[in-house]
């Protein structure tokens, strides 16, 4: 019986990967530039870790999460998400005593059991980053700035693209604000999906990002949490989008924008292409002032957004692989051919000499004829094609094509990578 992969859990080809890689360079190097350092958490953390951060009632949590026992009956949970786990590491790891902003990012796989589709999948991958330490809402304009640059980075259209905005207030605003809305939802009770009525009782703000229509229709006459902001948190939210005009950074107000997860305070936002249908969204994120608390660290503003990387192969796979694409392929620049059965173990002295030496080399292990090897050769796009045969052994030498003008000489085995350097340096 054949074994395939699990549902959800998709292989990545090597020519898919090739795109992969372009796109987690690029998201590397604009990160760094915006002076973030990598962190890598595990993917297996304590599920409480999940409950407590991300939020019981949340759907990741409450239905999508992975959740198994150890041996030891230790509830474990495959990683939905990675903030929860950046800040227990900044905690654990006494991050914050170095003072001032602690910029981190991650680019790894996540884990969540959901209804496999296109550009969705059950395990997938997400990059983002955490800016935590300040309250400072020049800070949430520049998290914002990072991601219009990385997609700005990818050669995705500035106009193409919108930033979608939300502020959801303090934990102070929260009760005022969660009673207006029950207080709006109860009369409209029994036109709410199942879920939306558990979460009338548990948390009526995720009754905005659900996706049944008639939820959709009833929420959209529901009171925004802008006109629920106490003065501090209003004043933050002026502040930034006074910093994103100043910034150039198109946005609209959403006030159905709440993002799903329970930790997000103050500032909410996706960023969207209008190229996506319904789910457009590239990446989101948001402030989440209380989570380092929540966490029993110390308590911690932070900020930071993540973004799925299949989403954005996706809407990357449908122009034009950059040439940065190809410049990761490393075909061979030299295809040895050696003749006979008594030259193979010279033949593999030869590659490693020139693999060492730094040049793309490869040979065929398939039995293949030499007429046919000569063919691969061209396919992979080598530049020279190494004869070895009874009579090079012999002499000691290589006999080197230049498989583009075809071009023939000898060379000592000794000379054979100077002589390929020094080449390849004249062209
Ligand atoms: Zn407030
Ligand atoms: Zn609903």
């Amino acid at each position: 019986m054949k074994v395939e992969a699990v549902r959800g859990m998709t292989d990545i080809l090597p020519e898919e990967a090739v795109l992969w890689q372009y796109v987690e360079a690029e998201i590397r190097e604009a990160v760094a530039i915006y002076g973030y350092r990598e962190i890598r958490t595990p993917i297996v953390e304590r599920a409480e870790l999940f409950a407590r951060g991300v939020g019981e009632t949340t759907d990741i949590v409450h239905k999508e999460m992975y959740v198994f026992p150890d041996k030891k009956g230790q509830m474990l949970a495959l990683r939905p998400e990675a903030t929860a786990s950046v800040v227990r590491a900044y905690i654990e790891h006494g991050l914050y005593a170095k003072g001032g902003v602690a910029k981190l990012y991650y680019l790894g796989p996540m884990f969540r059991y959901e209804k496999p589709q296109k550009g969705r999948k059950r395990q997938f991958h997400q990059y983002g980053v955490e800016a935590l330490g300040s309250l400072d809402p020049a800070l949430d304009a520049e998290v914002i700035d990072l991601a219009w640059y990385i997609m700005e980075r990818l050669g995705l259209r500035r106009e193409g693209l919108f930033l979608r905005l939300n502020s959801i207030g303090c934990p102070e605003d929260r009760p005022r604000f969660r009673e207006a809305l029950r207080e709006y939802f109860l009369p409209h009770r029994e036109e709410l999906c199942p879920d939306c009525k558990r979460r009338l009782e548990e948390n009526p703000l995720r009754i905005l990002d659900c996706k049944v229509p008639t939820c959709r229709e009833v929420a959209a006459g529901a009171p925004r949490s802008l006109d629920h902001l106490c003065s501090g948190c209003r004043e933050h939210f002026e502040r930034l989008l006074g910093y994103l005009d100043a910034l150039g950074l198109a946005h609209e107000l959403d006030p159905k924008l709440v993002r799903g997860l329970d930790y997000y305070t103050r500032t909410v936002f996706e960023l969207a292409s209008r190229d996506l249908g319904a789910q457009d969204a590239l990446l989101g994120g948001g402030r989440y002032d209380g989570l380092a608390e929540a966490l029993g660290g110390p308590p911690t503003p932070g900020v930071g957004f993540a973004g799925g990387l299949e989403r954005l192969i996706l809407v990357l796979g449908e122009r034009e692989p950059p040439d940065k694409c190809f410049r990761l392929i490393t075909g061979p620049t030299v295809y040895l051919l050696p003749v006979g059965e008594g030259e193979v173990t010279e033949a593999l002295r030869i590659l490693a000499q020139l693999r060492r030496a730094g040049i793309p080399a490869d040979m065929d292990y398939a039995g293949r004829s030499l007429r046919k090897r000569l063919q691969v050769a061209s396919q992979l796009g080598a530049r020279y094609a190494l004869f070895f045969g009874e009579e090079e052994r012999a002499r000691g030498a290589a006999k080197v094509r230049d498989l583009g003008t075809g071009h023939e000489e000898y060379v000592p085995l000794g000379e054979l990578v100077s002589y390929l350097r020094g080449r390849s340096r004249r062209r």
